[in-house]
């Protein structure tokens, strides 16, 4: 590590971080291309990480989790996506899900799911875009009708761009569950070998090759009434909610890329020449590099005090939130690309390990609500609309 970064964190927020390095060095670091080729989906590591606590980060002590708090996980999803992204970001999915279920779930449920949640036994999926609803998540179409007794919920429809599906234990899905207030959204465990779930092809994409992204779909799918996660009509808070978290999350793991991709930099510029000199001689190489290191250290900021506000349960969490993850999954994006550009032809170059924090920091600007999305809960708010 070339940046020296953690010299505010505690003590034991410094034990973590290196405890989580040593984790990524040793199980991820020398692996995330062969995985990114072979689109491997390492699941034997997610179940070694909750060896170490990292499977349930932010979930109480009292449900079987670490019981860290949002900050702490943001620190440890950086570690992670510097050896990885693509890796970190699915295990901060798996941590939404774990924590919408210790949050909201009853204690009936959190005993039939909570300990194969956070041991890994159980691998988890969120789902809430569908293929006509994306950033209006609200016009989900996915139903789930109760029987009689409410005893079962009976679903029909479908998921797409799911991380993790097919090979994920549990599916965190949020349904329409009664017909007569469309409005009313429930959050649904539903386990992958129920009868009625099916999973569509692998999608191939651009980034996160190490997860496979697929279409979840429901067709006559019986889930008993008790997998509701809450109450029944809770599911679109209990989503957002975990998003505010998910955003924090996702933001870090751009902080891991766009913090690798500086190190680099730093070490290319100081041995390559050109024209007889090293890089790092040529004034706007040391420009590009200052700026780069000031946009990472500004979106740190923010997204640690977007962490501090969810600590704090602060009134405009999700605002900072949203600030902090449109602005810091824009500035690593362009500090990865950017990197790419200082390492010449080499950047191109699989090898150097660059051109994959680009591909894998992309989608970041997309998921867990668009950037656009972002801009409109960050205004919506200053300029008092609704919509
Ligand atoms: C690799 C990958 C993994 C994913 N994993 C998951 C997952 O695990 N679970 C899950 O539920 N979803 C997942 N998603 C889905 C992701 O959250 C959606 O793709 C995202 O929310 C955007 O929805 P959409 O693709 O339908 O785009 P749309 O909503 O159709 O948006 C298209 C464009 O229009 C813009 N736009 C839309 N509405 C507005 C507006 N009101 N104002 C201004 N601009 C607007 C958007 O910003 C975007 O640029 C994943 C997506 C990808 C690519």
């Amino acid at each position: 590590m070339n940046l020296n970064i953690n010299i505010n964190l505690t003590n034991e927020q410094k034990a973590f971080v290196d405890s989580t390095k040593q984790f990524a060095d040793e199980h991820i670091k020398n692996n995330s291309l062969k995985w990114d080729k072979n689109a491997y989906f390492p699941v034997e590591v997610f179940k070694k990480s909750a060896e170490l606590g990292l499977a349930g980060i932010y979930v109480s002590e009292k449900d079987g989790g670490t019981g860290l708090t949002r900050l702490d996980a943001s620190l440890i999803f950086e570690e992670l996506a510097y050896a990885c992204p693509s890796t970190s970001a699915f295990l901060s999915i798996h941590n939404m899900t774990a924590w919408m279920l210790s949050k909201y779930g009853n204690n009936d449920l959190k005993n039939k799911y909570m300990k194969s949640i956070t041991s890994m036994e159980n691998v988890c999926s969120y789902c809430l875009t569908e293929p006509g609803s994306g950033s209006d998540a609200i016009a989900m179409k996915t139903k789930g009708k109760p029987d009689k007794n409410n005893s079962s919920l009976n679903i029909n429809g479908s998921k797409s761009f799911i991380s993790g599906a097919g090979v994920s234990d549990l599916y965190f899905v949020m349904m329409k569950t009664e017909t007569s207030q469309d409005n009313e959204t429930s959050c649904v465990i539903v386990e992958k070998n129920y009868d009625g779930i099916s999973f569509g092809k692998n999608e191939e994409k651009m980034g996160w090759k190490n997860q496979p992204t697929r279409v979840v779909s429901f067709d006559e799918c019986t889930v008993p009434y008790e997998n509701i996660v809450g109450k029944p009509g809770e599911g679109f808070k209990i989503a957002m909610q975990g998003l505010d978290g998910g955003r924090i999350n996702i933001a870090s793991c751009s902080l891991g890329a766009a913090r690798f991709c500086i190190d680099k930099c730093i070490d290319y510029v100081s041995e390559r020449k050109q024209f007889g000199k090293f890089l790092k001689e040529f004034q706007s190489i040391q420009f590009k590099i200052a700026d780069m290191i000031t946009d990472y250290n500004a979106a740190r900021l923010m997204v640690h005090e977007a962490a501090n506000a969810l600590d704090l349960k602060q009134s405009d969490t999700t605002i900072k939130s949203a600030m902090a993850k449109k602005f810091a999954t824009d500035v690593c994006f362009k500090i990865c690309n950017e990197a790419l550009q200082i390492h010449g032809g080499y950047g191109y170059l699989s090898e150097y390990g660059i051109e994959k924090m680009v591909r894998d920091c992309r989608v970041h600007q997309i998921l867990e609500g668009t950037n656009d999305i972002m801009k409109l809960i960050i205004s919506r708010d200053s300029l008092k609309y609704n919509k």
